[in-house]
């Protein structure tokens, strides 16, 4: 099955446990899905692609990762965990004030949050983007589910807060024991231009004591493989053609 390939060990087995409707964990544990929610997974400038990091900020591998952002000129967009956010809002503002999308990845990045309520789900993307907002001054307008994993009941909230769902094109799998080598080589041969890209920049809280330097440490390689290949690198709300903060007129939060 095709979402099946696209998951790692851990998700295979929240896959498993919910595989009871076939059709409807399909759609949830397909990133790709646009069953219950539209979600981007390309950008519209095919001589191009939009780099996206998951599971920051975090206190090294963020900084590691923004620095050869700096060095390349590259922008990026990174989907932050809200109690991250809350832990580092220096390092968050900073990643603002490069001028890189910050955007909203739930309050603690919950595996089971899947089978969250509604309510529970309004509870996730308002406090992250309370937090967004209070450590670098505009809430997020994109919003990527945990593993990729969407449900009606975050539909709701989403709306409410006037956010876009944003999945991937292509990603690295470099949250598992992959080396920078590998990492490099994977985005370097198969990116398209178009693709909206995931890598890691942090850890999720149940992997919090692992590394992300693998990363890191590929990511230069990635930028050159890419450039040589003729590919630039936009930002995902200029790729998108989104704002990537909200109208100056709507308070942090006014819709929660
Ligand atoms: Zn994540």
């Amino acid at each position: 099955m095709v979402f099946v390939t696209n998951l790692d060990a851990g998700e295979l087995a929240l896959a498993a446990v919910a595989a009871a409707g076939a059709f409807h964990a399909a759609n949830v544990f397909y990133a790709g899905s646009q069953w219950f929610i539209h979600a981007d997974r390309r950008i519209a400038d095919p001589g191009a692609v939009a780099l996206t990091f998951d599971d920051g900020p975090h206190p090294s591998f963020t900084p590691a990762v923004a620095q050869t952002l700096a060095a390349f000129n590259v922008p990026a967009a990174f989907f932050l965990i809200g109690r991250y956010v809350s832990e580092q809002p220096a390092l968050t503002r900073d990643l603002a004030a490069a001028g890189h999308v910050l955007a909203n990845h739930t309050w603690d990045h919950h595996r089971w949050g899947v089978f969250g309520s509604s309510r529970y789900w309004h509870e996730q993307l308002a406090r992250t983007n309370d937090a967004i907002a209070a450590a670098a001054g505009s809430p997020a307008t994109f919003f990527r589910p945990p593993m990729g994993f969407k449900t009606w009941r975050q539909a709701k909230a989403l709306k409410a807060m006037n956010l876009r769902v944003v999945a991937w094109r292509l990603r690295a799998f470099d949250t598992l024991p992959i080396s920078s080598t590998a990492i490099a080589r994977r985005i370097g041969e198969q990116a398209r231009g178009g693709d909206i890209i995931t890598l890691h920049d942090g850890l999720e809280p149940a992997r919090r004591s692992l590394s992300q330097q693998q990363t890191c440490r590929a990511l230069p390689d990635i930028i050159r493989r890419l450039r040589d290949r003729g590919l630039r690198f936009v930002s995902l709300a200029h790729g998108l053609s989104v704002p990537a903060v909200p109208p100056a007129s709507t308070p942090p939060g006014a819709k929660a």
